[in-house]
């Protein structure tokens, strides 16, 4: 439920307001805009009654919001939402960030050359697997938690943050210790109880939509993590499953303009696991931006070709330079093209 005040309510009102609501058993949110104040309503597991709230002084109208989420959609927090990682910023009215580096962290030397040459193409955070969601038992399962300590001493090094996966409730300490970001994959996109704590933290956590969740299931798991309180949270669509084999995944790109309408959370895409082909990563990167993504997360290896995972998907050095270059003209093309529209 939302409760929309007056332009002209008083801090007073929006108080009392407040203690109503929380005298029903409810948990109150204001929600201070720029026209007037709305105040989200949390905790109801079903239709509230809002008699006693509906005649109260400066309430101008109250939503009922049937939807799972709320505290992530524009109805609740009109404005974008820009989201900080160690000084790199995300989202509306930003430069499109680029999140890179090899799927998994396999050596020290790896990590570093691959650091160096995603600082010198002029990435803005580095990625790297230390906890790896493997298929197979038998795969490369990543270096754990002496992965994680290539992957922070590298970023240090080429003075770059770091996002890195992290899979359970007992990894989050130490991940902590060493990621400037948080990333959830695609396969615990509904793990809720790892969700809830991710949400007691306030470290910048980046949550990919699961491979066969709903845009709906993508922005419910998005509130587990915003209702605990952490809302420095940026989504990811990195192509869901449909009967199509030649690519790996499908991007799906209207979701990408769906949720900059649904939500203020800044949305990027992961164009690695969405194709799974290596030649169609810059082809789908680009795209992705005129869509509207405020980022993207590729994949890139020194040596793509000797990859322990995701070879396939994972540019080289050279395309890698040549995508960002690419992608610096692109999003001029989009800044003029914005501006000759809103002219
Ligand atoms: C990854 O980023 O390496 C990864 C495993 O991605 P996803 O969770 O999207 O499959
Ligand atoms: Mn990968």
């Amino acid at each position: 439920m939302l409760i929309v005040m007056h332009h002209q309510a008083t801090d007073p009102q929006i108080k009392q307001v407040k203690r109503t609501v929380e005298a029903m058993g409810l948990r109150a949110e204001p929600i201070p805009g720029s026209m007037r104040t709305a105040i989200g309503v949390l905790d109801n597991q079903g239709y509230v009654d809002d008699s006693a709230i509906r005649e109260l002084p400066g309430v101008r109208e109250v939503i009922h919001v049937s939807k799972p989420y709320k505290l992530v959609s524009r109805d609740f927090h009109p404005q974008s939402t820009v989201i900080e990682v160690a000084g790199v910023k995300i989202g509306d009215g930003q430069p499109r960030v680029m999140m890179a580096g090899p799927c998994s962290i396999e050596s020290e030397t790896q990590m570093l050359t691959a650091a160096r040459q995603v600082k010198a193409a002029g990435g803005h955070i580095l990625r790297g697997g230390a906890f790896k969601p493997r298929t197979g038992p038998h795969s490369f399962q990543g270096l754990g938690v002496d992965g994680l300590k290539f992957l922070s001493a590298a970023g240090r090094e080429v003075g770059l943050p770091v996002v890195t996966e992290v899979m359970r409730i007992e990894q989050l300490d130490i991940v902590c210790q060493h990621a400037d970001m948080l990333q959830i994959g695609a396969r615990n996109m509904q793990n809720f109880d790892l969700l809830k704590e991710v949400g007691k933290l306030r470290h910048p956590v980046l949550l990919k939509r699961g491979m066969s969740a709903t845009l709906e299931e993508f922005l419910a798991a998005a509130e587990y993590i915003v209702a605990e309180g952490n809302s420095s949270l940026v989504l990811c669509e990195r192509g869901i499953r449909t009967f199509e084999k030649a690519t790996r995944n499908t991007l799906d790109l209207s979701v990408v303009a769906l949720i900059r309408s649904m939500s203020h959370l800044p949305i990027i895409v992961d164009p690695s696991h969405a194709t799974g082909k290596r030649p169609l990563v810059p082809i789908m990167a680009r795209a992705a931006l005129m869509a509207g993504a405020h980022g993207l997360m590729v994949e890139m290896h020194p040596e793509p070709d000797k990859a322990l995972c995701d070879g396939a998907q994972s540019l080289d050095p050279q395309m890698f330079a040549h995508l960002m270059q690419n992608l610096k003209k692109i999003e001029k093309f989009i800044t003029t093209l914005d501006g000759l529209e809103n002219a």
